[in-house]
């Protein structure tokens, strides 16, 4: 999308070397195989990981795909599956969980959202069909929890802000970081109201800034290293896209699709939604913060005023 105002250059990287469904090594230990979903949203496809070398876990099977299916089977070699953790429950990390627990009997570890107050999402732009809004982890587990293989430790990191359920995973003393669609090197994610949250996303952001690990290895695209940098890069992206949208609501009150057509220049007709639902949740952000007001619920013709 094009910025009609200057802003913090975000370091983006979309290279990505790979085959569908071939199983490569990332690190000892950590074997990365990408289903074959592209998409906008989506970008190569999902990437799931397999960690350990006797007995594994496996980190989001990713769609409902045969092929991927039968490549994450292949890749175990034999191996035990002990584990399917689930950086958050959109379909396009979850859909293939069914299939491949009932291949292995491997425990499903996640948050989970069913004791979540879950946002009303029936009358939200982005829909709902992309969360699998049934998903229940066999083991529910919370923010700090260790989970442990035969020669692999993950600690849990609860991350919302693209998805309330969202995990960061750390590989305990490897300096590794599997970090989902919270924070990724090809693009930044979709925080889109009511099922992403702007102010847990930043704070989630933040929370990443406290640890010290520099690689992550995330749900879509490629490795990112001096992963730190950019984690930093995208809280400054998003603190001067906030000021812009302020700005614009102080001039003169906006709607949210007015701040869309004064931001960004020359938008495909079919991200119009996409941005309107990512500056829907800076000015919900914005609100709370009590910085501008509106009529709920917000919608992209609400008029949004400041109340100075
Ligand atoms: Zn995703």
């Amino acid at each position: 999308m094009k910025q009609r105002f200057p802003g913090p250059d975000i370091p983006l990287r979309r290279e990505m070397s790979f085959e569908y469904d071939v199983a490569s090594g990332i690190l000892p230990g950590v074997v990365r195989l990408v289903a074959e979903n592209p998409g906008p949203f989506t970008f190569k496809g999902t990437n799931t990981y397999l960690v350990g070398s006797k007995s594994l876990a496996v980190i989001d099977p990713g769609p409902a795909d045969e092929a991927h299916f039968e490549a994450i089977l292949a890749a175990t070699q034999g191996r035990e599956i002990s584990h399917v953790f689930i950086t958050h429950a959109h379909r396009d990390h979850v859909d293939g969980l069914a299939r491949l627990q009932a291949a292995t009997g491997a425990t499903s570890v996640a948050v989970g959202r069913a004791h979540m107050a879950v946002p009303d999402l029936l009358n939200s732009p982005s829909g709902k069909n992309f969360i699998d809004l049934e998903f229940a982890p066999d083991q529910r587990v919370e923010d700090g929890a260790v989970i442990e293989g035969e020669d692999w430790a993950i600690e849990i990191l609860h991350t919302p802000g693209h998805a309330p359920d969202h995990i960061c995973l750390s590989l305990k003393d490897r300096g590794v970081l599997f970090s989902g669609d919270h924070v990724m090197a090809w693009n930044t994610t979709v925080i889109a109201p009511p099922e992403g949250r702007m102010a847990d996303y930043m704070a989630s952001l933040a929370r990443l800034l406290e640890v010290s690990t520099d690689l992550y290895l995330p749900a879509h695209g490629g490795r990112l290293e001096e992963a730190r940098r950019t984690v930093k890069a995208f809280l400054l992206h998003r603190q001067w896209r906030e000021r812009a949208i302020l700005q614009a609501i102080r001039r003169r009150g906006l709607t949210v699709r007015g701040i869309v057509g004064l931001i960004y220049r020359g938008l495909d007709e079919e991200l119009v939604t996409a941005a309107g639902l990512s500056v829907m949740a800076h000015v919900e952000h914005l609100s709370e913060q009590g910085m501008v007001s509106y009529t709920e619920p917000l919608g992209f013709d609400t008029p949004i005023s400041n109340p100075d």
